[in-house]
């Protein structure tokens, strides 16, 4: 896989994306990148929040933590979210956003795609279509273009396979993948106004998933595109995922682990753990950090722990 990035433009996205920033400019005041691990217990759940008050979702966890999150730190009486992506379908990842989909305006839901017959994605994927929310399938080479300096890339996502799209009870999805290796992988980036001009790096965050180092070590073949600032580990620091040679590829100064405290797998593992400290990142974990928010205005980015 050559590194070649086909920035689609997502044209519905933008159009909608455009008016809901416009509509809370007035409440930026800071002009901040702002990005919410939240603290869902054992699973994921993470708030994008743009400098034009444009709003991700990257997952909701295991169950309805996430709305007393949502509330907390979205601006208050806000009822609509431009994106939620869903990694893969697993309960970990998707519980939560049932109960956003039904209280939320979803300005559109963005799939791995990936086959799984479970109740709780049967139920997501029911209020999604009830609701009339677009559905894009991610494909590795899009973009999405918050604005000129704000893109998340997708990387990887759902390979090969019998494709099954029938909006019934006859099947949703890519047959024949590992769920969790049918992750979306992207990496969100951010360039300060002026950035490369003025010398200045851009910043940005790679979001894993549950990808294990099968996909990561695909995803060497992006060579220097892979170093990221901050690293989402995958699968909630398995020892399966985040190898030494992928690591030192993403090169990251921190790295964010959603886990829950006293988890039934071991999350995250001690290979794990000192595989990270061998690159000497940072670690945080939302078992221990509680919420990890991270501030970023391109040249100086910051993160704060809740505990
Ligand atoms: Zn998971």
């Amino acid at each position: 896989m050559k590194y070649k990035l086909i920035k689609i433009l997502l044209i519905f996205f933008v159009s909608v994306i455009i008016i809901s920033g416009f509509l809370f400019l007035s409440k930026n005041t800071d002009r901040f990148l702002e990005i919410d691990f939240l603290d869902v217990g054992q699973g994921d759940a993470i708030l994008v929040i743009t400098p034009e008050n444009q709003t991700m979702l990257i997952d909701g966890g295991p169950n309805n933590r996430v709305l007393q999150k949502l509330g907390k730190y979205l601006p208050m009486l806000e009822k609509r979210i431009d994106i939620v992506l869903l990694t893969h379908p697993h309960a970990d990842h998707v519980a939560g956003l049932v109960e956003v989909l039904k209280r939320y305006n979803v300005g559109a839901v963005i799939l791995s795609g990936v086959e799984l017959k479970t109740e709780v994605y049967s139920e997501f994927l029911k209020i999604t279509l009830e609701k009339n929310v677009p559905i894009i399938i991610a494909e590795a080479g899009q973009a999405i273009h918050f604005d000129e300096n704000l893109e998340f890339d997708i990387l990887a996502g759902v390979d090969g396979g019998e494709k099954v799209f029938n909006k019934n009870s006859e099947g949703f999805g890519v047959r024949g993948n590992d769920v969790n290796d049918a992750s979306i992988v992207g990496k969100l980036i951010f360039s300060a106004k002026g950035g490369s001009a003025s010398g200045g790096k851009d910043f940005s965050v790679i979001f894993m998933g549950d990808a294990t180092s099968k996909i990561e070590n695909q995803l060497l073949a992006y060579g220097e595109n892979l170093e990221s600032d901050i690293l989402k580990a995958g699968h909630h620091g398995s020892k399966y995922s985040s190898s030494l040679l992928f690591l030192k590829f993403v090169s990251p100064k921190a790295a964010v682990i959603e886990v829950g405290a006293k988890n039934r797998y071991g999350h995250p593992t001690e290979a794990t753990l000192s595989r990270l400290k061998m690159i000497n990142a940072n670690i945080f974990r939302t078992d221990q950090n509680g919420d990890i928010r991270v501030l970023s205005d391109g040249f100086t980015t910051n993160i704060y722990k809740e505990k």
